[in-house]
């Protein structure tokens, strides 16, 4: 069996314990693969190749920095099928959703940056008192945690602005989907990426992300993952002063209105609730519907879901994979027999796919009021709610009843209100008559349970680095 090892400093590393995780095909419930169980020894030598790396990377042009990434993203590009089918295998989600959309979307977080480290410029203050300039410089060794959900995704939205900023990086990709990352790093070394400035190490959070986060040498952590997580990435870094980016759950409310295109649009309202079975952040899991329509769009959306495509991940029908993991899956179940227990009623679903592999039928669920934990609790999986609403206070009300405050979108013709509630709304994104619509120069991250901090454009380049301001006193 393929056996994932770290990548420190160039070269690929068995895990000092000896140990190693298994990594499961989620289609099949079948292992695949075995990664490293890393801990704070592996941790170390990663930390130390970084540090060893740094002053290099770190005075390197930033147009030479943006010729590595862009070196990198041309070598991924070239290997789409490839890394799409492993992610396929690794996660359960559709190859076609990997190759078309998520594989991509690597390559340009990879060119996106390249080319934000040339565009990147800091500001300068004058006409009050002196004149005044900022620098901003690495911060030096950082931390990336990512999650399994979009695993090369994500791991690369966060490597390549700590890159670009002149950082090395120490990376911990989730030990559930842990094989693309692991590709990238032998991409990486393959065309002869400076050893050392991009570290990956594996295995349990506990066991080498809690040594990571701790390490006396690494400045910041960027973390995405779940919220209790999080809140203990945070009570780790808070002694040392860290700079922490925290991008975590969500249980985002998607507002029908009656005055909306939603015939023309139930595919992606469709998609919005359940692509990658609902394990994206922000995915809409609450779909709140004005009352006037409420009948008629429960129909036509329940008839839609109805035909939704589950089944395996490699075939182009498939609109629906796996669930990642038989804890997750575990977890999702446990989730739907309380929604039953809450009194919901069950428009659609509520059982697992009687085959092989973590499957879990589309699950849409009514008569749930907001105080309900299937309205509050983030589930992460292929499981809504509807509910009804009278008026603009009240979808309000209804949309900003939870302690995440991720994403929403507003569907509605009606401009003045759709401005109008966006500025009300309790989310760090809102989107209008769309879903997932990314440009990736805008601030991306959640308030409340759902984070601090934004990632994306130059606020990834601004968290990334360290302002300094120099003052000049001028002649008068
Ligand atoms: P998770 O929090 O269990 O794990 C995320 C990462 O943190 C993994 O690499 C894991 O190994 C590591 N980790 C776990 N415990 C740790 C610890 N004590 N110290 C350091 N690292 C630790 O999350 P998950 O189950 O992998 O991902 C799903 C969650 O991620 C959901 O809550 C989802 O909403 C959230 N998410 C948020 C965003 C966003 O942008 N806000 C995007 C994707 C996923």
């Amino acid at each position: 069996m393929q056996k994932l090892h770290h990548r420190i400093d160039g070269q690929a590393y068995p895990p000092h314990s000896g140990g190693w995780l298994e990594v499961f095909d989620p289609a099949t419930a079948k292992p695949h693969a075995q990664v490293a169980r890393g801990d704070a020894r592996d941790v170390e030598a990663a930390v130390a190749a970084a540090s060893a790396a740094l002053p290099s990377w770190s005075a390197l042009r930033n147009s030479e920095r943006a010729a590595w990434l862009e070196k990198l993203a041309s070598a991924l590009e070239s290997r789409i099928d490839a890394f799409a089918r492993a992610e396929s295998l690794d996660g359960g989600k559709p190859f076609a959703l990997a190759r078309d959309a998520e594989i991509p979307r690597a390559v340009s977080n990879l060119r996106f940056f390249a080319q934000a480290a040339v565009q990147f410029a800091s500001e300068s203050h004058h006409g009050e008192a002196g004149l005044n300039y900022t620098l901003r410089a690495p911060l030096g060794v950082v931390a990336t945690i990512s999650p399994w959900n979009l695993p090369l995704y994500l791991f690369t939205w966060k490597i390549a602005p700590a890159l670009a900023a002149g950082n090395t990086v120490v990376a911990k990709p989730s030990e559930v989907t842990p094989l693309t990352a692991t590709m990238l790093g032998e991409l990486a070394a393959g065309i002869g990426f400076p050893p050392g400035v991009l570290n990956i190490v594996h295995g349990l959070g506990p066991e080498v992300g809690e040594p990571l986060v701790a390490h006396p040498q690494v400045r910041a952590v960027s973390f995405t993952g779940s919220t209790a997580v999080g809140k203990r990435i945070a009570s780790l870094a808070a002694p040392a002063l860290k700079k922490l980016s925290l991008e975590l759950g969500g249980k985002n409310p998607t507002l029908v209105f009656a005055d909306s295109d939603w015939r023309g649009q139930l595919d992606t309202l469709v998609r919005s609730a359940f692509q990658n079975s609902g394990q994206i952040c922000l995915c809409g899991s609450r779909l709140l519907v004005e009352r006037g329509i409420y009948d008629e769009f429960r129909e036509a959306f329940v008839a839609r879901v109805r035909m939704l495509a589950i089944g395996d991940p490699m075939s182009p029908e498939t609109k629906l994979g796996p669930l990642v993991s038989q804890a997750h899956f575990d977890k999702v179940m446990t989730c739907i027999a309380r929604a039953r227990e809450e009194g919901g009623r069950f428009l659609h679903g509520g059982n697992r796919v009687e085959r092989e592999g973590w499957f879990i039928e589309p699950t849409v669920i009514e008569s749930l009021g907001p105080d309900c934990a299937s309205n509050r609790e983030e589930i992460f999986g292929p499981v809504v709610t509807l509910q009804a609403f009278d008026d603009d206070a009240h979808a309000l009300v209804l949309a900003n009843a939870s302690e995440y405050g991720l994403a929403a979108s507003l569907w509605t013709r009606d401009l003045d209100r759709a401005h109008r509630l966006s500025a009300q709304l309790h989310a760090g994104i809102v989107w209008i008559n769309t879903w997932l619509m990314r440009d990736l120069r805008t601030p991306f991250g959640g308030v409340g349970a759902s984070g601090l901090g934004r990632e994306g454009g130059a606020e990834a380049m601004r968290f990334f680095t360290e302002a300094k301001n120099v003052c000049l006193a001028l002649p008068t």
